[in-house]
């Protein structure tokens, strides 16, 4: 598929780690879903099944062995090849330091669920360098990692039986709605930002998701 063949190129595509000090999120706070804004209270669905699907990739890629990470929903409708972002040392909660990976929605919510899982894995190899220790970017590290999960140099995904062949199912299986529910965050009147989405992080691991 031409459009998926785009997306893949896309994913490639990946800023350089920055290695600033984390912005600290401990000013903000929702002290409970019944607190949260507007925005965050339309699509706590998308949200929490975004953090789910990170689960579900962590088992199957990673054993489970990777830290949590705050997700950020990048809404903007701009025209951009940066489909999505691992930002080392993002936030803070409790003095913890935590990893970020932004989701841009107008390419990630194109396709079906599954479609965007070889980006959000491409995020993920990132956040297992950093767990390492190791800089980042998309060395000989990087690209074995990849072959690991199943997803070729060439863009080539879904090899019988590899771990983002498993994870594509299950995540489509699971959630088919969610790529249609990304879509209509990028049309809501609701303001959200980075710092309520580092909030909303804070929530969920508050609450002990
Ligand atoms: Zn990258």
């Amino acid at each position: 598929m031409r459009a998926d063949r785009e997306e893949r190129k896309r994913s490639r595509n990946h800023k350089s780690p920055a290695f600033a000090p984390p912005r600290s999120s401990e000013t903000m706070s929702f002290g409970g879903r019944y607190d949260l804004p507007p925005f965050y209270r339309e699509f706590e669905d998308v949200y929490r099944q975004l953090y789910e699907i990170y689960g579900i990739c962590n088992y199957h890629g990673w054993g489970g062995t990777l830290p949590p990470v705050a997700l950020i929903i990048n809404r903007s409708t701009r025209p951009t090849r940066v489909a999505g972002f691992a930002q080392l040392q993002a936030t803070s909660v409790n003095g913890q330091v935590f990893n970020a990976i932004s989701i841009t929605l107008n390419i990630c919510a194109r396709g079906q669920t599954a479609s965007f899982m070889p980006i959000l894995l491409h995020e993920m190899v990132h956040i297992w360098q950093y767990a390492q220790g190791r800089r980042g970017g998309h060395g000989k590290d990087f690209r074995n990692e990849m072959l690991l999960l199943g997803i070729d140099e060439a863009g080539q995904r879904e090899r019988v039986g590899s771990p983002v062949e498993r994870i594509s199912r299950e995540v489509q299986m699971r959630y088919p709605g969610l790529a249609a529910r990304m879509r209509e965050c990028m049309t809501s009147p609701h303001h959200s930002s980075k710092e309520m989405d580092f909030a909303f992080f804070r929530m969920m691991l508050e609450s002990g998701r």
